[in-house]
């Protein structure tokens, strides 16, 4: 009889899943089951080969991914089966293994995570004592100058000079590199390569993993950068079963080092792996999978697929044409809420955007409407402003030489303590090689600073030893509780106007309830593994301090709050990637923004565009709309692009226009005489500029953009002004009842 494992696949699927292959490569389009068939090949290693779960190594690509999969995979082997399990991102899985070898790989039992705003502050400190001058060299540039290195597998001592920009970069890599190992540091990019030197250098790691780790798999594997693929080969071995999955047309991370030619290097160094190819897609209508086949085919550097489906054309793909960003944020908005109203749960909508500063118009737009979201991959819940610094205290009354918690928190809230004083303290410390917390009781004694300087520095150490000693014999959630009640940070941010101060405030609130949950979580887990046969983990549990695992993992997962809540979901294109939702809204189609205005004189750049527009377009199930607005304010400001592209590149006939003004004609390339940029832009503008000032001294307050209520109609946006005195009229594109045009006399509007 055939495994139940198999009873919902193709033919093909079957084969990936049930292969004896030790090497497979499943090269497949959007939606094809990639993802389906990793998922059943584990459940089917586990089952029908009957390997331990702690056999299997997982890997994809984002933390929502990763959670969604190991749900997918409970279900089919039953919770019971899955303990030791390791599902995860890169960085995730090679974190735990540091973890366990943290002696090993030459860092300290409690080495800390730092992320980009913590290097690039590091990266400063290391200029200021070279006395580099910031004006003339990034510090930004210098920390993406690192993580490319250490992506590509190299130390500062590896590194070809070949002008003086490498030699400076170089320096300032090694001194960064020896801080970070004094101090125990590790970088996101430090975290794979560091494994990876590990498997290399320790055969006690190697022999653990080996043993251990005998089914290897990854998805999204077009994604994956040198480094990471060269753990994947010195993991693997030579026993491991490996198999990977992936689509070329997907790849959209080569601006971060991935590289899709890695799927064929995989093929080059495993001679003997079988490829299967999916084609039939399960995910889209057929409308949408024509669409996505059509824009992508624009591409030349391509494997090629041929994708196809057995479902109906389905809807149109609606396109509509904002007047500006707001109007085209409170479309969108209008047409989940109609949805919502149709019995369509908000979580099946996704809002999906090229670039984070998109987001924050929909969020105003959602937040007035009430409708709840959740952000995905963009400012990561831990790294928020209010986050880290609630986490920095409760790391410093921990840890009161962790320079980098105590920098973040000295003087916020404000405590009259000057970059003079810190100035002062950070050279101090620098030559008396300690800590500054270590400085500052020194100095304060030695009286090495001024009565002034002291007073406000005495206070703060004051501060932090009565916190501790209040907190000290409480659980770590509880200490965090109080930390920002005390500290002054929850008073600080209660001040803080309006909504951003609000939803500060609540996510301290969801900190201290995602710390309960994980003290509760670990706290089970150490006790349930006692039965385990993870050896080397239980002895880890058993040393780690909770508190310690739960610094690092705040430093490391985005928190998806509100998981149970019916909410709107609204991600970057990219972290969208192997995502799907029934109704997808792809916003911001213009030249310039999508694709970006860097993409676009260079062609290759420009593909990654394309391919990243693919992978919207193959997001959504049954419905797609895409839109656009005429003005658009971002950075400060105001803007007028054409139609993107990609919008000329689709069959038009599958497309139906929703925009006020009908006028657009998407299939005019970009490229032709219809962009003749600057003259037309100002003009434009200045045209809208000129009804603006008369619609003002006309009637007071109608202005273009402005919101309004009406009385049946509810909320909407003036998009358009037309008339004199008593014949002025309005249009209004309303949340919930489309576009009208109203006589402002008559309508008896409020203005908001
Ligand atoms: P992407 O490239 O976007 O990551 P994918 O190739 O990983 O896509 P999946 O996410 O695995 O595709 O599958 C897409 C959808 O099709 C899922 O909802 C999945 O459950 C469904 N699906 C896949 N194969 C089948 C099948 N044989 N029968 C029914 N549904 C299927
Ligand atoms: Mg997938």
């Amino acid at each position: 009889m055939k495994s139940s494992l198999l009873a919902d696949l193709n033919q093909e699927q079957q084969n990936a899943v049930s292969t004896d292959s030790q090497y497979t490569l499943v090269l497949a389009g959007a939606g094809s089951g990639k993802t389906r068939v990793l998922v059943h090949r584990i459940a089917w290693l586990c089952l029908e080969k009957h390997y331990p779960a702690g056999s299997i190594f997982a890997v994809t690509f984002t933390n929502k991914a990763a959670a969604e999969m190991q749900e997918r995979i409970q279900a089919l082997i039953g919770e019971g089966h899955f303990n030791g399990m390791w599902v995860g991102t890169f960085h995730g899985l090679a974190h735990r293994l540091l973890r366990i070898f943290a002696k090993q790989a030459g860092l300290p039992t409690n080495f800390q995570l730092i992320d980009n705003d913590d290097q690039n502050r590091l990266i400063k400190r290391i200029f200021k004592e070279r006395k580099i001058d910031e004006k003339q060299w990034s510090s930004k540039e210098c920390v993406g100058f690192i993580s490319t290195q250490k992506e590509h597998g190299l130390r500062a001592k590896d590194i070809a000079i070949d002008d003086p920009k490498t030699a400076m970069w170089q320096k300032i890599y090694i001194d960064y590199q020896a801080i970070c190992d004094r101090v125990g540091y590790v970088d996101f990019s430090e975290i794979i390569l560091r494994t990876y030197e590990l498997l290399k250098n320790n055969q006690e790691a190697l022999t653990y993993c080996h043993q251990r780790f005998s089914n290897i798999l990854v998805d999204e594997f077009q994604d994956t950068n040198y480094i990471q693929y060269q753990l994947v080969k010195i993991l693997s071995g030579h026993t491991a079963n490996v198999m990977i999955v992936g689509d070329d047309d997907q790849s959209i991370y080569s601006w971060r080092g991935a590289n899709a030619d890695n799927l064929q290097l995989f093929i080059n160094d495993y001679a003997d792996t079988e490829i299967i190819r999916l084609e039939q897609n399960y995910r889209s209508t057929g409308s949408i999978l024509q669409l996505a086949n059509a824009l992508i085919a624009n591409n030349t550097n391509r494997l090629g697929k041929n994708l196809w489906t057995q479902s109906d054309l389905g809807e149109e793909t609606a396109v509509y044409v904002g007047f500006n960003d707001i109007d085209e944020g409170r479309f969108v908005i209008g047409q989940i809420k109609k949805l919502h109203d149709d019995k369509v749960k908000y979580r099946d909508c996704a809002i999906l955007y090229r670039n984070n500063a998109q987001s924050r118009l929909l969020e105003d737009t959602l937040l007035q409407t009430g409708i709840a979201y959740q952000i995905y991959g963009s400012i990561r819940f831990y790294e928020r402003q209010e986050v880290k610094l609630a986490l920095a205290y409760l790391r410093l009354l921990h840890d009161h030489n962790n320079d980098n918690a105590l920098e973040l928190v000295i003087n916020t809230p404000t405590r009259g303590i000057g970059e003079v004083t810190l100035n002062k303290i950070r050279q101090l410390a620098r030559t008396q090689n300690q800590s500054m917390w270590q400085t500052i009781i020194q100095a304060i004694s030695m009286k090495a600073i001024t009565p002034r300087q002291s007073s406000g520095l005495a206070r703060f150490i004051e501060l932090i030893q009565s916190i501790y000693q209040d907190v000290a014999a409480l659980p770590f959630y509880q200490q965090l509780d109080r930390i920002i009640k005390v500290s002054g940070i929850y008073e600080m941010y209660e001040q803080e106007a309006g909504i951003k101060g609000q939803s500060r405030l609540e996510n301290l609130d969801e900190l201290v309830s995602a710390a309960e949950q994980f003290y509760q979580q670990h706290d089970k887990q150490t006790s349930k593994s006692l039965n385990d046969d993870e050896l080397v983990d239980v002895q880890n549990a058993s040393t780690l301090n909770v508190l310690e695992l739960f610094l690092s993992y705040t430093s490391l997962e985005g928190k998806e709050n509100k998981k149970n809540t019916d909410s709107v979901q609204l991600m970057t294109l990219h972290s969208a990637k192997g995502l799907e939702f029934d109704h997808v809204f792809i916003v911001g189609l213009e030249e310039g923004l999508f694709p970006a205005q860097r993409s676009i004189a260079d062609p290759q750049k420009m593909e990654e565009e394309r391919r990243l527009a693919y992978v919207g377009i193959t997001r959504a199930r049954k419905h797609l709309t895409l839109s656009l607005s005429e003005l658009r304010r971002l950075y400060g400001k105001e803007e007028r692009n054409l139609p993107s592209r990609f919008l000329a590149e689709l069959p038009q006939a599958l497309l139906q226009d929703l925009s006020y003004r009908r006028s657009a004609n998407f299939s005019k390339s970009p490229s032709g005489d219809a962009l003749n940029g600057n003259e037309q832009n100002k003009q434009f503008i200045d045209e809208r500029k000129a009804s603006f000032i008369k619609s003002e001294s006309n009637n007071q307050g109608y202005t273009l953009g402005r919101k309004v209520v009406h009385k049946r109609f509810g909320e909407g946006t003036i998009i358009n002004l037309d008339g004199e005195g008593e014949h002025r009229r309005v249009q209004i594109a309303f949340v919930n009842e489309g576009i009208k045009w109203l006589v402002i006399k008559l309508a008896n509007l409020t203005l908001l």
